[in-house]
């Protein structure tokens, strides 16, 4: 797939309507300007591909909105370095846009067929990300603590799995809620025991599964 002047054209107008809904980050919407989301779709979608909008991957799942990937990325407060584990590779989007911005990328995906899919596809984009098939809704112990965890799902409850994971300092962003919307939730683990937290309102994420998500 090309990445031509007229891509490029209607990848510069999202990325002002993304910054306009209030991404300050420039690192994020510089590497979301570098990165064609195009090269994510199906050929026959890619006029949708530079839409604000989620968009489906097949298997029943999506591509989250391109402000949904820039507002949990910028919760993430992510350093050069950062170990940070993304639950729900999806189509790898976003973890090609953490490691754009300097993140040690650990990502798992419950689907067989997308897992398979985007661990073939995202190397050829030049991207390695370590990359699990699995339950990430108790996150990856062998690979934790983390320095971020992102949940690309909308999860029922907060896992304390996931809390356990984080490094003091630590930074946890999730969605929350019913099957249908959610509040996104920003934990920061600021001592051993001593957790503060950011809510703020209304998105909406396919269901995350798994013992600590939706049966
Ligand atoms: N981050 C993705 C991207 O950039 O395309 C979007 C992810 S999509 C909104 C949510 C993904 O979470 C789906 O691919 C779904 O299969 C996956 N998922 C749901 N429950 C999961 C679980 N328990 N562990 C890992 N992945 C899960």
């Amino acid at each position: 797939m090309k990445d031509s002047y007229k891509h490029k054209g209607m990848r510069k107008l999202l990325i002002k309507e993304v910054q306009t809904k209030g991404i300050s980050d420039q690192r994020i919407l510089d590497a979301m300007m570098r990165l064609p989301r195009h090269f994510f779709f199906d050929e026959i979608f890619v006029t949708h591909a530079y839409e604000d909008k989620a968009f489906p991957i097949g298997q029943g799942q999506t591509i989250s909105q391109p402000y949904t990937v820039a507002f949990q990325t910028q919760l993430l407060e992510i350093q050069k370095g950062d170990k940070i584990l993304e639950i729900g590779t999806g189509s790898g989007y976003q973890a090609a846009i953490l490691m754009m911005i300097g993140a040690d990328v650990h990502t798992i995906e419950y689907n067989r067929v997308l897992f398979e899919k985007t661990r073939n596809f995202l190397p050829k984009l030049g991207f390695k990300p370590t990359f699990y098939h699995g339950d990430g809704s108790k996150g990856v112990p062998s690979a934790a603590p983390y320095d971020g965890i992102i949940v690309t799902a909308g999860a029922p409850t907060v896992p304390q799995d996931l809390i356990d994971q984080l490094k003091i300092g630590g930074r946890l962003v999730i969605p929350v809620g019913d099957g249908k919307t959610q509040s996104m939730y920003k934990f920061t683990k600021v001592a051993e025991n001593k957790i503060t937290k950011k809510a703020f309102t209304n998105f909406s994420f396919v269901p995350l599964r798994g013992e600590n998500g939706w049966k």
